[in-house]
């Protein structure tokens, strides 16, 4: 995985948007996120509790906010994300 995180005072990883370069906190512990293999585990199955959102985040980096705006854009619809 070659996604630039950083680590906050409590343990959680936090991901800068490359986009929009906000920090967004998840809520996962730095050791969960190198616990998972992405050629082993989806990440859905890896990461139940996140939102898809913070899902995408782990992918791409891109925030929630962005990707809204992205699809806007496009006319595509985020919830196609929710269930695969
Ligand atoms: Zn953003």
């Amino acid at each position: 995985m070659v996604l630039e995180y950083c680590v906050a005072p409590n343990g959680n990883v936090g991901i800068e948007c490359p986009r929009c370069h906000k920090v967004i906190e998840l809520p996962l512990k730095e050791s969960e996120l190198l616990a998972w293999n992405p050629n082993e585990t989806f990440i859905q199955n890896q990461f139940p509790k996140l939102t898809p959102g913070q899902r995408e985040m782990l992918l791409s980096g891109l925030c929630e906010e962005c990707w809204n705006e992205i699809f806007d854009e496009d006319g595509e619809d985020l919830s196609t994300f929710d269930d695969n």
